[in-house]
């Protein structure tokens, strides 16, 4: 990528393009092999069809290619005996009901429960989805009662869906939209009070998709001019971001440049039937964006930063999957990978960010917490089950991640621990999984592209 100097460091991040590849190489085959081989790791519950669309009719843009389509796990057998309906219903009663905020202000440990007497260790209750105020995200709920579908996450990689058009730009512009600050929060019917129209969906499609990407081109511009352009620039409020409103931003573009990177790595050649990297589709929408990249990188270095905070708390998490000698191989492989990120803030300071800015009376960070739940609202209305699923991971990935970093003191990790749900730690290493794998594919392509110029 001509523009991005690898020992430059990624704006907002503390750690370099090249430090950040150097530690990517170390990690990414053990994060790997963590997100697909653990059974803890590569299950995840969630309710991926019966959740309608909050904010818009869905039954345009529904993507009938098999490729959008999702495997999920039908029969009980194939997953671990463990999470069976048989024996996540031991969970339930009197010690698995909902803690209630109060009770779990009181509680200075993650709440335990027996599994039963034939299983002979303790697990973490799965709540149902009620919000924690610390969350950044709704959460999934995989509790027995939510009747959610389990899907293994190695059978369903993410790749080319052929999922497009305004279906799936009606759900990024919706996902961007979530960064205008200025503008009120939009609920569940989509309507605010205020702000550009009676939605944020009012602009009709070519004005905001004109908007849109005059947004992300005049980023990588000087903002001076930005200002002299007009009434659409304003509407979108770009100018004056303070750190936190960037983060937001690039964390969302980071997402959607590690879909596009996927996408265009795993690529079905409609003509021959292969599936294979398109190099076109990678110059189209990332090599000569590297600003898309960078928030890519960004996002790397964010995920990296909660995980490696993680190390203590991992050391006493119940990895409930029903086989001591792997539970213990799960744990001491997640804390290994903790423990390879540099610790401190050498990669990411948070501690530089929500210092107490209020905007109208409301804290920035709820602010921002409210917004980042509603992506994940959004998440509901993707038209396909296969993006839908790793949205949906994704979204409450960078979630747990915001969680992990914002609201979680690792000094005191022992007594006062997050209660992070099973689906939260997984949603966060696959969420690493992807970026790492993502950076390991742009590294690819930046090398066909070498060949290429120099006529290989
Ligand atoms: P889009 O990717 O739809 O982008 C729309 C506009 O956003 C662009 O015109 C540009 O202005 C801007 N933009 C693009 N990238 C960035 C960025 N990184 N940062 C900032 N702005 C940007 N398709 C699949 O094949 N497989 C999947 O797994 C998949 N998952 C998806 C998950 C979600 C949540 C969504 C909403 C869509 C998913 N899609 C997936 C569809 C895919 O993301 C594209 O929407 C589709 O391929 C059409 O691409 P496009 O070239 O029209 O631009």
């Amino acid at each position: 990528v001509c523009a991005l100097d690898p020992q430059s460091k990624v704006s907002d991040a503390c750690a370099s393009y090249a430090d950040l590849d150097k530690l990517n190489h170390l990690i990414q085959p053990f994060v790997r092999r963590l997100a697909n081989d653990s059974d803890f790791f590569s299950y995840y519950r969630l309710n991926l069809y019966n959740k309608e669309c909050p904010f818009w009719s869905d039954e345009n843009g529904l993507c009938g290619n098999i490729a959008c389509a999702v495997t999920t796990v039908d029969d009980e057998k194939d997953l671990p005996k463990i999470w069976r309906a048989e024996e996540l219903s031991k969970l339930e009663g009197p010690k698995a009901s909902h803690p209630g905020k109060k009770q779990q202000a009181e509680r200075k440990r993650p709440l335990l429960g027996e599994l039963g007497e034939d299983v002979g260790e303790s697990c973490v209750v799965e709540y149902d989805d009620e919000c924690d105020e610390r969350d950044y995200c709704i959460p999934e709920d995989a509790s027995a009662k939510a009747k959610g579908d389990y899907v293994s996450l190695a059978n369903n990689p993410e790749r080319f869906t052929g999922y497009s058009g305004e279906g799936a730009h009606q759900v990024w512009q919706a996902i961007y939209n979530e960064n205008c600050f200025s503008r009120p929060l939009i609920n569940a019917a989509g309507s605010s009070s205020s702000g550009f129209g009676s939605s944020p969906f009012d602009l009709n499609e070519n004005q905001a998709k004109a908007a849109l990407d005059f947004k992300n081109v005049m980023r990588d511009r000087d903002r001076q001019q930005a200002l002299e352009s007009g009434d659409l620039i304003d509407a979108l409020d770009f100018e004056d971001e303070c750190v936190e409103k960037r983060m937001f931003h690039r964390v969302i573009s980071g997402m959607h440049s590690s879909i596009s990177t996927h996408l265009c790595y795993d690529y079905l050649n409609q003509t021959t039937g292969e599936w294979g990297p398109n190099l076109q589709c990678y110059k189209d929408r990332l090599h000569n964006y590297p600003e898309r990249i960078s928030n890519l990188y960004f996002n790397y270095a964010l995920v990296l930063r909660a995980v490696g905070k993680l190390r203590d708390y991992v050391q006493d998490y119940p990895f409930c999957t029903g086989d001591p000698a792997q539970n213990q191989h799960t744990k001491n492989m997640i804390r290994a990978l903790a423990y390879a990120v540099p610790s401190g803030p050498d990669i990411f300071d948070e501690s530089v960010m929500f210092q107490d800015q209020t905007i109208d009376g409301i804290s920035l960070k709820e602010d921002f917490r409210n917004r980042f739940r509603n992506v994940s609202r959004i998440m509901d209305c993707v038209g396909c089950d296969k993006c839908r699923l790793w949205g949906k991971i994704q979204t409450a990935g960078y979630g747990t991640a915001m969680k992990v970093l914002f609201e979680f003191d690792e000094n005191h990790a022992t007594d006062v621990a997050p209660l992070l749900r099973r689906t939260e730690l997984v949603a966060l290493i696959n969420t690493l999984d992807k970026i790492s794998s993502a950076l390991k594919a742009l590294e690819e392509f930046r090398d066909m592209i070498a060949a290429e110029e120099s006529g290989n």
